[in-house]
């Protein structure tokens, strides 16, 4: 695996993204039937490929969503309470009714190894993230759009994408 370069990533982005989004666009409006099972093969693929390790944009660039349970349980293991929680890190994004990170990046990155320092109780859409096995990817396929800018694994799920549909 060769860790990820991210001024070279970002030199490819600037290139391929609005064409690597328009085609996740086609492939929303028009869905193969084999798409599920192509995800879970190029799941498979990219993981070997990509270290996140070696990259840790998403962290870095991005917020997770925190969920009331995120937040219940992150809280608990900080020997918090919610509303000390969210005081110090979240704000509440009205449009989208979500809890978010005020500041990037996250305040639980470890920049000196690009660790998750409350990995086991980490909110589920980091453990989830960049959601390329869900069981209806259509729905996720606008979250890719946005999300190919910054993860260097979901650049290379749509590349992948791209030759194999
Ligand atoms: S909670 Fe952990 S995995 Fe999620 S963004 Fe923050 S550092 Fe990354
Ligand atoms: S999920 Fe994507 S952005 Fe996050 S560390 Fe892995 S490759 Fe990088």
């Amino acid at each position: 695996m060769k860790p990820i370069n991210l001024r070279s990533f970002a030199q490819k982005v600037s290139k391929n993204k609005v064409a690597f989004k328009k085609y996740l666009g086609k492939v929303e409006k028009k869905a193969p039937k084999n798409l599920y099972s192509t995800m879970l093969q190029i799941n498979k693929e990219v993981w070997d490929e990509v270290d996140c390790l070696t990259c840790a944009n998403c962290c870095k660039k991005m917020t997770p969503t925190f969920t009331n349970k995120d937040v219940t349980r992150i809280a608990a293991h900080l020997d918090m309470t919610t509303t000390e929680f969210k005081d110090k890190w979240l704000y509440y994004d009205e449009k989208d009714g979500d809890w978010m990170n005020t500041k990037q990046p996250c305040q639980f990155l470890n920049s000196k190894n690009n660790m998750c320092s409350i990995y086991e109780v980490r909110p589920a859409d980091c453990s989830g993230f960049p959601h390329f096995t869900k069981k209806n990817p259509t729905l996720y396929l606008h979250v890719h759009q946005q999300n190919i800018q910054y993860c260097p694994a979901t650049y290379r799920m749509v590349e992948k994408l791209i030759e194999k549909l």
